[in-house]
């Protein structure tokens, strides 16, 4: 193990000049006794009206019987908690911790190291308000207006739109069905044009598994050469993967079960209940150079609004500093039902819960890619196949539209709007290419993202078999 690469000189101006609030700081003496503390207005815990939050989760066995569901009712003093590691309600709903609540921070860390083997020593984890929010702060911390940042040529729209309202330069990367082309990333930096392209690159954004919108996944073999490119042209690297636990079975292959010898050492556990899961970058990264965000909002709830980022110390204590004076924390009653149900099923306990989750998004995924293999045109559309996420994409070759000159006048983004019009008249909405296209000149390509995620089997191949006909109308097949 070593210590990262100081790459501070990427901080923004903003961030350079940013001190620890110094209210904050006093926050350290608040539970001291030897200390009278009138330095903060902080309502008094006795005066917040909760007693308790009781919850209790889904069973986690395979026959939905309730023998390993697990409750909790944690209360507002740390004296009187059914568990040593709950977050007791009176700390977590009042002010004063921005990094996280020390016992969910620590179940986070340990989880971290099991799923990532990080190969330098001086990194931290703070919680966020999800991935929505640590990538604004992220944008923020690193980048100035004008500068530039990379992302995947489709991508989450929310994150080009957090970036260009800020005034940055979103310039596309190209992807393949594998994610970001490493060749083609270094041609593209390797001749870099600050005239027409903009100042170079300071900040990578991907989203590795089940990108949104192409649902591809970043093949590991690519990593190291992104890494590597990172480190040639001093890049910071953001990797947005919500969906990393949403790693499927083999398409078409029996679901994974709970093996009868399953191990109680949590990184042997791991193997043998979700086998052999990509590598995040942050475990390929050798100088520091990656943030990794986290979010619960695909393996618990959206409504959570609890998330983490992992990354070296001293650039996350810069992300700190700007939650204090922003975020302030994340959410108290998220944190306290969170950590409560953690500690109650344990990493393993967690992991069982992750792969009922594979198990289900893999049935969906296999539900909805055979209602395609089986209603469209093949020579008309093709489909990706999804191997982590909920999303997959229907590519429809435009010009085998009989009008597509003399209608469309060969603009395939004419031609969408027509067909996703076509689509909600006739009762079924799949989302536009067009609204996650980074450049929005390049028009060289039709389609579609659907999502499997909450949609019933019967809904879906109805929805499927509806585009299948209006496809053959159009195409006239
Ligand atoms: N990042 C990506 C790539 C997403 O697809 C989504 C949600 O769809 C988010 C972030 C939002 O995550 P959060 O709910 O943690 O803000």
């Amino acid at each position: 193990m070593t210590g990262c690469k100081d790459i501070s000189h990427l901080l923004s101006d903003e961030a350079k000049i940013r001190k620890p609030s110094p209210i904050k700081t006093t926050m350290k003496y608040f539970s001291d006794p030897d200390i009278i503390f009138l330095g903060a207005g902080m309502p008094p815990g006795d005066m917040f009206p909760f007693q308790s939050v009781s919850f209790e989760s889904v069973s986690l066995d395979d026959d939905t019987s309730s023998s390993s569901t697990v409750k909790g009712c944690i209360g507002t003093n740390k004296d009187d908690l059914e568990l040593q590691d709950d977050i007791p309600l009176g700390r977590a709903l009042q002010y004063g911790n921005s990094r996280g609540q020390p016992e969910l921070v620590s179940f986070l860390k340990e989880h971290s190291t099991i799923f990532h083997n990080i190969r330098y020593d001086d990194w931290d984890l703070i919680t966020t308000a999800g991935s929505t929010q640590a990538w604004d702060a992220c944008l923020r911390l690193f980048c100035n207006k004008g500068d530039t940042v990379l992302l995947e040529e489709y991508t989450y729209s929310s994150s080009v739109e957090a970036a260009t309202t800020q005034g940055l330069n979103c310039v596309a990367m190209k992807t393949d069905n594998h994610g970001i082309v490493p060749e083609e990333l270094e041609k593209l930096l390797q001749n870099w044009n600050s005239h027409s392209q903009g100042p170079f690159p300071k900040l990578l954004y991907t989203i590795p598994n089940g990108q949104n919108p192409t649902g591809s996944t970043l093949k590991d073999e690519r990593k190291p050469a992104i890494i590597k490119l990172a480190s040639k042209f001093d890049l910071l690297i953001i990797e947005d993967d919500p969906y990393y636990f949403l790693q499927m079975n083999e398409f078409g292959q029996p679901q994974s079960t709970i093996p009868d010898d399953l191990s109680s050492d949590p990184k042997e556990a791991k193997t043998q209940l979700l086998g052999q899961l990509s590598k995040s970058l942050l475990e390929w990264d050798y100088e520091g150079r990656v943030i990794r965000m986290d979010s619960v909002s695909k393996t618990f709830a959206p409504g959570c609004r609890l998330g983490w980022v992992i990354g070296p110390k001293y650039l996350l204590d810069s992300l700190w500093n700007y939650h204090e004076v922003s975020m302030q924390s994340t959410c108290g009653f998220a944190q306290t039902v969170i950590n409560g149900m953690l500690q109650r099923w344990g990493q393993i306990g967690y992991m069982k819960w992750l792969l009922k989750l594979r198990n289900s998004y893999s049935i969906k995924r296999d539900h909805s890619l055979n209602q395609c293999f089986k209603y469209l045109p093949k020579d008309i559309c093709s489909v990706n196949l999804p191997t982590s996420g909920m999303f997959f994409m229907v590519f429809i070759d435009a010009k085998k539209h009989p009008q597509f000159e003399s209608k469309f006048q060969s603009n395939t983004d004419l031609m969408e709007q027509y067909l996703y019009e076509k689509f909600v008249n006739r009762g079924l909405l799949l989302a536009c290419s067009s609204w996650f296209r980074v450049d929005p000149q390049k028009m060289d390509t039709l389609a579609f993202r659907g999502s499997y995620a909450s949609v019933s089997a019967g809904k879906m191949e109805k929805g499927i078999r509806t585009l299948g006909d209006i496809i053959r109308e159009e195409f006239q097949v």
